[in-house]
């Protein structure tokens, strides 16, 4: 069964997209620790992010410092967190979330709320700034 990811890919299921390339997609997180919390993806399906081929596992960190240099145009933030936890969706993805202090990477807290609007008018934005 194609995870939640892949069905994203196929456009199955909507996401709010910031940036893609044939091998990879950034998508908003739906439940963002901030604004501007953001999921890259390799499009091929691997669901832990060491089991990816060597050249899939590079082009996914350098396709994700690209990401991260548009989210930093557009949300003020100290630097762009980065992790990787994967526990809840089997297939492999990077968190990228504005940071202004450690607290701000704690995937315990309570997750902020936005409306559609401002993740639609956010992920244009981001993906304006996407070089
Ligand atoms: P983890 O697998 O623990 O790294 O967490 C998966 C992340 O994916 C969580 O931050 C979720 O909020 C996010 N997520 C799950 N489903 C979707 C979706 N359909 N669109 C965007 N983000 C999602």
């Amino acid at each position: 069964m194609p995870s939640i990811f892949s069905k994203i890919i196929s456009g199955d299921i909507p996401c709010y997209k910031v940036a893609e390339d044939e091998q990879y997609l950034a998508f908003l997180d739906i439940n963002p620790l901030a604004k501007g919390h953001t999921l890259v993806i390799p499009k091929v399906e691997v669901d832990y992010i060491f089991d990816l081929d060597d050249k899939t596992y590079s082009g996914l960190f350098a396709f994700s410092k690209r990401v991260a240099t548009a989210i930093e145009k557009v949300v003020p933030c100290e630097r762009i967190g980065v992790a990787v936890i994967g526990l809840e969706v089997p297939h492999a993805h990077i968190h990228l979330s504005p940071i202004n202090g450690i607290h701000d990477l704690n995937f315990t807290k309570q997750r902020i709320v936005m409306n559609q609007e401002e993740y639609s008018s956010l992920a244009k934005e981001i993906n304006a700034a996407f070089l």
